[in-house]
């Protein structure tokens, strides 16, 4: 989405109302792991600060991801501050920094970098849960597998047999 800051841009202190209630498409390519099927909520401001544009406001967003032990889809909101400088467009700034020109930014990448940054690494579904018998693919929430006793070395278990008498 396009911001028109051509209010703004000249006059220090000058400030906008951002709003942004859309889908990002770039976020669908971000992670297979991770589901973006809600759209992306922002409101805040656009100050002018002695030439700088100093983006600040709320971004929420839903999202669905795989629990990393049982893979059962697990429902999660993301919620965070975000605090952005844009500077004016010129050979000088660096590829790294966001810029406007033209009078106006582009605020979806801003908005989909803060959300890649604060993705959690790895998810549960629950603290407790067992997760998939790497052998079989057994959910160990929702039964058992006999793959463990298959693990047990003969001799071990004769041993064991011995101890236990
Ligand atoms: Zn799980
Ligand atoms: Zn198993």
């Amino acid at each position: 989405m396009k911001i028109d800051v051509s209010s703004i841009v000249k006059t220090n202190g000058a400030s906008l109302a951002v709003k942004f209630n859309q889908e990002i498409a770039e976020l669908k390519d971000v992670d297979s792991e991770v589901v973006f099927d809600e759209v992306v909520n922002f409101e805040g401001t656009l100050l002018n600060s002695s030439g700088v544009l100093k983006l600040a406001g709320n971004l929420k967003v839903g999202f669905t991801v795989k629990c990393s032990r049982c893979i059962k889809d697990i429902q999660n909101k993301m919620e965070l501050k975000v605090k952005e400088d844009i500077l004016e467009d010129s050979e000088k700034v660096d590829n790294e920094a966001y810029t406007y020109n033209n009078n106006y930014i582009l605020i979806d990448s801003i908005l989909k970098d803060n959300i890649i940054l604060n993705l959690p690494v790895k998810q549960v579904c629950d603290e407790s849960c067992k997760g998939l018998c790497p052998k079989c693919g057994t959910n160990l929430n929702e039964g058992t597998c006999d793959c463990k006793e298959e693990n047990i070395n003969p001799q071990m278990e004769v041993l064991r047999k011995f101890f236990e008498n």
